[in-house]
């Protein structure tokens, strides 16, 4: 397999794809697999059914997404999952979209990840270009961290941690907030997090895909998190910005950002530059609508990206105004019937 092989436009980069809302699309999601090591309690069902090998785009067609993506520019992309460091030969892929920085084509490729393969890749991803990733944890305590994970280790992801900070990469830790599981530890996961010179975000759980848990019970509004760190941080508003969905505050106490990414209490639609294609060439223009396009079928159809082209342009035309989540008694199912692992984080 040489993905290095593939060419790189030479044309200057496009003007950004706008959406009817006159929102520019400049970031792409990217989920390269749905399998995951983990199996998260809010995220996945213990017995979760993966998609067949044969369903997934190979790496050559991810790239070729990827690259007509960036002709149509996009600047930044987001590798995810399931977890993407579990795709079989995922630096091959990694290292190809590498050249697009280079190029200057793309500002950041980044990727998410639970952490639990970073020690074996951090040194080949920051060899690639890669500047900074963020690291989902959502508890220090080794026991609680079996809890919500069911199959992870926490050893093994704070050596992975090490080893990326040893390599150069910058981490910011994103945990979601669960009532009850980890509110009370957010104090201490911050300053563990800044004493490191790591950023952190808290996530607010959604509605995605039926899990064996009842969600009314996990959910945790950030606007209620954040009064309660306001008793012990002094929090002041900054207009920090990585191009994502969150809202940053500078911590006076620890000299370190916090984030909040606010999906159910304060939907952050208006400024979205964002849509996402699964590991089977699915396009979705929000994370919390069922509405798709199939990219897979006009990409094999021709070697040419034309028709892969045309119905990106179709696509991002129907994207909509925006989710609406709803978490309560009444409302507990899930918005949308996809697991977050099918589009990723
Ligand atoms: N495996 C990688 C990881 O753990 O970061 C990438 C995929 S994971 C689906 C991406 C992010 O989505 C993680 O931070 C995870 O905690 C978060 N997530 C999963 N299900 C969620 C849900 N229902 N609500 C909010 N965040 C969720």
């Amino acid at each position: 397999m040489d993905l290095t092989a593939q060419n790189i436009s030479k044309t200057a980069p496009a003007a950004p794809m706008i959406d009817p809302f006159g929102r520019a699309i400049t970031y792409l999601r990217v989920s390269v697999t749905d399998r995951c090591d983990f199996r998260c309690t809010y995220c996945m069902a213990e017995h979760m059914t993966f998609l067949p090998k044969k369903d997934l785009l190979s790496l050559e067609e991810l790239d070729r997404l990827c690259s007509t993506f960036i002709d149509k520019g996009v600047r930044k992309i987001r590798l995810t999952g399931g977890e993407p460091l579990v795709r079989k030969n995922i630096m091959h892929l990694i290292g190809s979209l590498s050249r697009h920085i280079e190029a200057d084509r793309l500002d950041e490729l980044t990727l998410t990840t639970n952490g639990s393969q970073l020690s074996r890749y951090a040194e080949e991803l920051a060899a690639c270009g890669i500047k900074r990733i963020n690291v989902s944890l959502d508890t220090l305590d080794a026991e609680k961290f079996k809890t919500i994970t069911r199959w992870g280790d926490l050893a093994q992801v704070l050596r992975g941690i090490d080893a990326a900070q040893k390599a150069g990469l910058h981490i910011k830790l994103n945990a979601v907030a669960l009532k009850g599981f980890n509110d009370h530890e957010i104090p201490d996961m911050l300053r563990w997090a800044h004493g490191r010179g790591m950023d952190m975000t808290l996530i607010e759980t959604m509605p995605m895909g039926e899990i064996d848990l009842d969600r009314t019970d996990q959910y945790l509004p950030l606007s209620m998190l954040r009064a309660t760190l306001s008793r012990q941080f002094t929090m002041t508003d900054i207009p920090y910005q990585t191009g994502g969905p969150a809202r940053y505050v500078q911590i006076a106490e620890t000299g370190g950002r916090l984030g909040f990414i606010t999906p159910m209490t304060h939907n952050f639609c208006e400024s979205c530059n964002r849509v996402r294609i699964t590991c089977t060439g699915t396009l979705y223009m929000c994370l919390g609508q069922e509405d798709a396009a199939d990219l897979r079928e006009p990409l094999r159809a021709s070697t040419d990206n034309a028709l892969l082209s045309d119905a990106i342009d179709d696509a991002i035309l129907r994207k909509p105004k925006g989710h609406d989540f709803i978490i309560d008694r009444r409302n507990n199912r899930p918005a949308v019937s996809r697991h977050m692992s099918v589009t990723g984080g």
